[in-house]
């Protein structure tokens, strides 16, 4: 990527939570989602958690593609997932303009906004990796 990056997440705009894949969970993800929903940690996971040996990941609801997606918006916004908290500053977008392109067809913050020093969004890269060792 050149020096930066232009983004700004667009009012009422939900498309990033409607495509496919799973949102995935940090450790500390799932205290501060639970907290919010006045949850205890363990009922906040039996509910909405899928468990694999080393990674947890949001249930997917039969007829939605987040438990958490209503119509306007994300229901659990202050606390959400942190992938959900740095898109689109991901490793594997932020380190390929091919993939950020791609990306940016179906997010139309991608290309609007404030430019975003490369280092800034590299940085948020690094926390995803940080968060999700199994995952990078
Ligand atoms: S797709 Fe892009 S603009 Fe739309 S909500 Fe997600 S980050 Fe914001
Ligand atoms: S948790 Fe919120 S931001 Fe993340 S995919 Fe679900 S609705 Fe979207």
């Amino acid at each position: 990527m050149a020096e930066g990056v232009r983004f700004e997440c667009q009012p009422g705009c939900t498309e990033c939570c409607r495509q496919k894949g799973f949102v995935y969970l940090t450790d500390a993800d799932l205290p501060r989602m639970s907290a919010f929903l006045g949850m205890t940690p363990a009922a906040f996971q039996r509910r909405f958690v899928y468990r694999t040996r080393n990674r947890m990941r949001l249930r997917v609801p039969r007829d939605a593609n987040c438990s958490f997606l209503k119509n306007d918006g994300c229901s659990i916004h202050p606390a959400k997932p942190t992938q959900c908290r740095i898109f689109p500053f991901w490793p594997e977008l932020v380190e390929s303009r091919r993939e950020w392109q791609k990306t940016s067809r179906y997010c139309p913050g991608m290309g609007q906004g404030p430019l975003i020093q490369i280092e800034v969004a590299r940085q948020q890269a690094q926390e995803m990796r940080e968060g999700y060792p199994a995952l990078y």
